[in-house]
């Protein structure tokens, strides 16, 4: 589609960063676009409509850039899912493997109740780790997962599979 090849266009491939051997997906192009950032917006809140959700997450940083906005536009409240030691209230923690050690991200208990639908919002699907992580956060939180909604998601690495079990069902939609 047009918006498909507007976002692809503003995404800028940058070799061996931050490390030899990968290529990192910049999003700064699209952010900087008008045009290109709106539809996005616009395309991640109406995920949001379609699936019911009541509240947005959003996993730090990239992910925060994108979600803030979805959430104004859709009406929803946003939610931050931190690296840990970031937030100053009372937190559930979840910890994940990472390709060398592990990480671990939190989430305000008191953010979610029993009532929320939850859509995840991030840049990038990689290996599916961290958003897999934030699944389990949300559920330990009471609340349900609404559905994951990714600008990008490269496939290769096989996010999609890893994440599948914990999407309960809930959809996973790449832009
Ligand atoms: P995963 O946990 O391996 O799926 O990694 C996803 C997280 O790493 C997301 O929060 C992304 O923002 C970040 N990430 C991984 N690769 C890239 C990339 O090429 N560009 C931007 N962010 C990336």
């Amino acid at each position: 589609t047009d918006m498909r090849e507007l976002l692809l266009s503003r995404i800028r491939d940058v070799s061996d960063y931050p490390k030899p051997g990968v290529m990192f997906k910049d999003i700064t192009p699209l952010l900087a676009d008008p045009a290109a950032f709106t539809a996005l917006t616009d395309a991640l809140a109406d995920m949001c409509a379609r699936h019911g959700a009541t509240k947005v997450v959003g996993l730090e940083a990239r992910g925060f850039i994108l979600a803030a906005p979805v959430a104004v536009r859709a009406g929803l409240g946003f939610i931050p899912v931190r690296k840990a030691g970031k937030l100053p209230g009372a937190t559930l923690a979840q910890a994940y493997e990472l390709e060398y050690g592990t990480a671990e991200i939190e989430i305000h208990a008191e953010d979610l109740d029993g009532d929320d639908r939850v859509m995840v919002i991030d840049d990038v699907l990689a290996t599916g780790g961290t958003a897999e992580a934030s699944l389990e956060l949300i559920r330990r939180a009471g609340a349900e997962v609404a559905g994951v909604a990714i600008l990008m998601e490269l496939g290769f690495l096989g996010g999609r599979a890893r994440l599948e079990p914990a999407l309960r069902g809930a959809p996973l939609e790449a832009l």
